[in-house]
Formats: structure tokens, sequence, C-alpha cells
């Protein structure tokens, strides 16, 4: 999608921290981090949300998950405690309309998120 960002990060065309990227995801520090370790993982296929999800996706985000909890372990964060969190809709917070799943660590998270 011409007009979006994450899309455009993909691409190379706007600079990102790159963590880790594979044929499915790309995986980038976030600009603005809440927590000491606080990553997006981001499907390069251009989904808006969860809502635009079918079951021919069902791969895509076991392999979302499994590659979150790989990182966790590589960066420290998995013994303590980790989340892997997506916004659904500006009402939950969602802010960049391409699926992407943060992943946070680090310090202790609060329950219920704001
Ligand atoms: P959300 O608000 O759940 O849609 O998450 C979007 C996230 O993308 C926010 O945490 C932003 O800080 C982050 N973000 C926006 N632009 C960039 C960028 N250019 N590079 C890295 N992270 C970004």
């Amino acid at each position: 999608m011409e007009n979006c960002i994450f899309c455009r990060i993909i691409k190379g065309e706007i600079p990102a921290k790159k963590v880790f990227e594979d044929d499915l995801v790309v995986v980038i520090e976030d600009i603005a981090p809440v927590a000491p370790l606080h990553l997006l993982i981001i499907p390069r296929k251009h989904l808006v949300n969860a809502l635009d999800l079918d079951p021919a996706d069902d791969a895509l985000i076991g392999h979302v998950y499994r590659t979150a909890a790989r990182i966790a372990r590589d960066k420290g964060v998995a013994e303590n405690g980790f989340r892997i969190v997506s916004n659904n809709n500006a009402g939950a917070g969602q802010s960049v309309f391409h699926i992407h799943f943060h992943l946070l660590g680090g310090r202790q998270l609060g329950w219920p998120p704001g």
C-alpha cells in the first residue's frame, strides 16, 4: 500500500531499526518505546488488523507468535514475563492501520492495560 508507513518501512523507503526479518515478517524497534523492550512484529502482507484475517493467514499468525517468543527468549525477557499486544481499530489505540504486534518486556507490565 503506497501510503502505508509500515509497507514503506518493509520496502526500505523509510528507515527503521530492524531486529529480524524473514519472508513473512519484519521486526523493528518501536520509535516511541513504552518498555525497555518494545518491538513491533509486522507481517509483510498488508492486512489492516485482525478483522482482515482469513483462514489463509492462520500460519502467518502462528509464525508471528513463535517469532515473538523466540525473540523474547533471545532478549532475556521471557522468564520474567512479556506481552504480545495488537490494537484493533482506533478505540483500542490502533494508530497504524497495517496489522502489527507489539512485543513488550523488561519491566513489570500492569493489568488491565489502559
Ligand atoms: P498502534 O498504535 O498499536 O497502531 O502501534 C503503532 C506503533 O508504531 C506505535 O507504538 C508507534 O510508536 C510505532 N511507530 C509509528 N511510526 C513508526 C516508525 N516510523 N518506526 C517505528 N515505530 C513506529
